[in-house]
């Protein structure tokens, strides 16, 4: 617990509409997309550096835990106050500082949402690509904690290699930069490259530097039905093949589908059990052949349907059927838990046999859907809290599911991060020595370990 003294010297740094103690208003900061529930002591809404700084000094003095926050939309518990202390809302940092056209960066605050940054930038003609499927309410500073990915990452790659130099708080109040605010830049060890990733584990980011990218000219938008899933995903190689690098190669299964079925912008075959929504984008002749090229690949491959040149509005429709998917889910099965695991796209076809098996051979719904595009599927394990039968498998499936891809070539989390939900498995993937230096880094940044506990990092056994 943290002391009502503590409370009212937090209090006399934000003011007292900067901190909130009242359990109705701790309640919408005690949970994320796991769903999960842990209550914090108080929440602290800081409006800048200064403030994170002075009430990091504190926490460390004091030894209470300090867990920074987004939008909450993260799906593996990082913003969970597991240990209880202190929620540290970034919301009120939400400034866009500047876009600067003539060196292609953007300036922003962790609290902007990652949306509005995109539609600033496209105002001026360039393009922030990094765009996760939670793109209408994560935060710039969750995505850079969490290197998010997203639709677009198997052709523009992931928030990690946009991010130039960031201004962050250490456990002890240090305010600290890190990188630079060119386009090249190589002096000392690559902090920024740490930091992103690092889930609240190491420091507070404030301010974040950002690489633009002109706005592509046209784009191209394709929807394919299969009426076999290890067709679908056997395109993603065939398309490389033909060396055409989509913006976006997203899949579905036929479950994931009929959770979206009224929500998609056109009725799909009655027996598709996969689809592709596929996108190109650059000037308009590369467009044009890389639709053609798409059609041919989809048709040789057999599609039951290929259909491309879609209006604006039912793009618009496409698009927010795939972001609701994972939401759409739930009519399965009340409690889902949601793994995103990354093979290589040539082992895909592999993977998505190897599930279809074990949801067969364990009786419960595995839905699966995600950026084939990058190897990278959601993998959805839909079940009853209140049925034993169901809970008693969720353990068995998980390792068999993270078994298979280790062995494929793959890693066990491809954007989620590992939070809290996925720590007891890390060391299925990172061998004991890296496992080690991992937790001499986070003891050298936070020697007291006040900085989000209980996350990423659970001893083997
Ligand atoms: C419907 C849905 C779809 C999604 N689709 C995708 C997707 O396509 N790709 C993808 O990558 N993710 C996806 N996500 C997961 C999630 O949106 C991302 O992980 C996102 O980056 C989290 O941002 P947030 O602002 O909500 O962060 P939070 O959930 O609040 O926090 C996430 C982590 O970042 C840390 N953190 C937050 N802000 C800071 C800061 N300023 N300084 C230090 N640490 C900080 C927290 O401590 C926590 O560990 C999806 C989630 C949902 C609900």
């Amino acid at each position: 617990m943290i002391s009502s003294q503590i409370l009212q010297s937090i209090s006399n740094i934000l003011g007292p509409e900067g901190l909130r103690t009242r359990p109705e208003d701790l309640e919408p900061y005690s949970k994320d997309a796991t769903r999960l529930i842990f209550m914090p002591d108080a929440v602290a809404f800081p409006r800048n550096t200064r403030d994170v700084s002075k009430i990091l000094a504190i926490a460390n003095a004091e030894g209470f835990p300090v867990i920074p926050r987004g939008a909450g939309s993260g799906k593996s518990g990082g913003a969970l106050p597991v240990e209880g202390g202190l929620v540290l809302s970034l919301e009120k940092l939400n400034r866009i500082l500047e876009i600067d056209e003539e060196n292609l960066i953007a300036k922003v605050e962790p609290g902007v949402i990652t949306a509005d940054l995109q539609e600033a930038v496209e105002k001026h003609g360039l393009f922030y690509p990094p765009d996760p499927a939670s793109i209408k309410i994560s935060t710039i500073g969750g995505n850079v904690a969490e290197c998010a990915g997203g639709l677009r990452a198997v052709k523009y790659g992931v928030t990690r290699d946009y991010v130039l130099g960031l201004t962050v708080v250490l456990p002890g109040g240090e305010i600290l930069k890190t990188g630079v605010e060119t386009a090249k830049g190589v002096v000392g060890y690559d902090l920024t490259r740490l930091i992103v990733g690092s889930e609240g584990t190491l420091a507070v980011i404030t301010a974040i530097t950002l690489r633009l990218i002109p706005m592509p000219a046209a784009k191209g938008t394709m929807i394919a039905y299969f009426d076999e899933m290890t067709s679908a995903v056997r395109i993603v190689s065939a398309l490389t093949r033909r060396k055409v690098i989509p913006t976006i190669l997203e899949f579905m299964d036929r479950l994931s589908l009929e959770c979206v079925r009224d929500e998609m912008a056109r009725p799909f075959p009655s027996t598709a059990k996969a689809m592709l929504l596929i996108e190109v984008d650059g000037d308009p002749r590369q467009v044009e052949n890389d639709v053609e090229k798409v059609g041919q690949v989809c048709r040789e491959a057999g599609a039951l349907r290929f259909e491309e040149a879609f209006h604006k509005e039912e793009v618009e429709r496409l698009w927010d059927a795939r972001r609701n998917v994972s939401e759409a889910l739930f009519k399965l099965k009340p409690h889902k838990i949601s793994e995103d695991i990354v093979v290589p796209r040539n082992r895909l076809a592999d993977f998505i046999g190897f599930l279809e098996a074990l949801s067969l051979s364990s009786g419960l719904p595995l839905p699966a859907f995600g950026h084939a595009g990058d190897g990278n599927i959601h993998v959805n394990l839909m079940h009853d809290q209140a049925d034993p039968n169901e809970t008693g498998k969720l353990e068995g499936i998980i390792k068999k599911v993270f078994e298979k891809v280790l062995e494929l070539g793959g890693t066990i989390s491809g954007e989620h991060g590992i939070g809290l939900t996925k720590s007891p498995y890390l060391s299925m993937e990172i061998p004991k020595p890296a496992f080690d230096l991992m937790i001499r880094l986070k003891n050298a940044f936070d020697p007291k370990g006040i900085l989000n506990p209980g996350k990423i990092f659970v001893e083997p056994e």
